[in-house]
């Protein structure tokens, strides 16, 4: 044990050290020989009891991991090296653009970028830019008219068939070119009184099969609460399905813990995930495991991606794209125009561009890789197929 070794002469004293040393003063006392051996602030200090490791639980990790999510410009560009004097002007743009919709980005996601490189696809989606606080013709705070749609509290009644709900408000990362940044989450939030009446119009209306869990990201909520929605919704007996749209196995895949798959496992309805995920460098070992984990709970695993200017507007990303999902047991579904909502316009891709890409994976890809381009055009009765 290192309290028995008898300490050298050479370590005890070194030259530079005063009257007022600790070491000096320190009681002595003896090893097994007999013998006095100097009690140092190091052996103390080896002798000291030590803290045990605190054990997270999953839910614990994620939940950890959630809190600790990048929000400050400067501390992301400081991350990615790209914190120069020739950067100043883009920390100055970032934490102005940041005023109104701020920045939020896990760590987990913000570790698979490239650091040194300001064009990197997955800091282009979170990177609040200067070209956010232009404003542009056709550019508007409700793109897909949301606010036409609304049945009930945090009920978005648009297709045949189908409801969406806002379940949370909140989101693990904080997409710049997100439809929803200023959607009325306060008032549109089915819980506390007005669960009951979400409850209740979901009741009424039986030709709803499928209930879209949706927000914001419902993977926010804790499983607890996530559980006791989805007991609620067992029980309206002409719903069928489950859909949940979310990015946190993407940006956050510590999220897919047990108790997430145990109540997605337990539901008799069916489950389907839509990920949200753009780029394939959004894809590591975590986030596969994440998809092995869902599909493995008996979930249907489908994505969806938005076509963003300089994120994946060319073949050869998207192609990388679908052939990675399809890794994870992902079959790419949807590839969304940009929806306009105002501060976005530098993400746009023009729609012949993308039917250009779209054509290109055609000629790459077998069919059920590609995914399909949809426009969401407000009131109409299902999203606008352009290719
Ligand atoms: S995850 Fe979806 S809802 Fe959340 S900020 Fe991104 S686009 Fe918007």
């Amino acid at each position: 044990m290192a309290i028995s070794r008898i300490i050298p002469v050479s370590e005890r004293h070194s030259p530079q050290k005063t009257q007022t040393d600790r070491s000096r003063q320190s009681p002595a006392t003896k090893n097994a020989d007999g013998n006095d051996i100097e009690l140092t602030d190091e052996l103390i200090k080896a002798a000291m009891p030590r803290p045990r490791p605190v054990q997270l639980t999953k839910q614990q990790r994620w939940q950890a991991e959630q809190q600790q999510a990048i929000r400050d410009p400067e501390q992301l560009l400081e991350l990615l090296q790209l914190n120069g004097p020739e950067h100043k002007s883009l920390l100055n743009s970032a934490k102005k653009a940041a005023k109104s919709f701020p920045l939020r980005v896990p760590l987990a996601f913000a570790q698979r970028m490239h650091p040194g490189d300001i064009n990197d696809p997955l800091l282009r989606q979170v990177l609040p830019l200067g070209g956010e606080l232009e404003q542009h013709d056709g550019y508007s705070s409700d793109p897909v008219s949301d606010a036409d749609a609304l049945v009930a509290p945090g009920v978005l009644h648009k297709y045949s068939g189908r409801a969406l709900l806002t379940l949370s408000p909140a989101c693990g990362v904080h997409c710049r070119y997100c439809f929803r940044r200023e959607f009325p989450y306060a008032d549109n939030q089915p819980s506390g009184a007005q669960l009951d009446t979400t409850l209740a119009w979901l009741s009424e209306n039986k030709d709803v099969q499928e209930v879209i869990l949706s927000g914001g990201d419902p993977l926010m909520l804790s499983d607890d609460k996530l559980s006791e929605f989805v007991e609620a919704l067992e029980d309206i007996r002409h719903i069928r399905r489950i859909r949940i749209h979310t990015r946190q196995p993407i940006v956050l895949p510590s999220r897919v813990d047990d108790s997430l798959l145990d109540w997605l496992g337990d539901t008799h309805l069916q489950t389907v995930v839509v990920l949200h995920c753009n780029h394939a460098n959004e894809i590591d070992d975590e986030v596969y495991a994440a998809m092995d984990d869902l599909r493995s709970s008996g979930t249907m695993l489908l994505n969806q991606s938005v076509l963003l200017r300089d994120v994946n507007d060319n073949v050869d990303s998207l192609c990388e794209l679908s052939e990675a999902q399809f890794e994870g047991s992902t079959l790419p579904y949807y590839l969304n125009m940009l929806d306009k909502v105002t501060g976005s316009a530098h993400l746009e891709v023009e729609e012949q561009r993308a039917i250009e890409i779209v054509d290109g994976m055609r000629s790459r890809l077998p069919g059920f890789l590609v995914p399909r381009l949809v426009r969401d055009v407000p009131g109409y009765s299902s999203k606008t197929l352009i290719r």
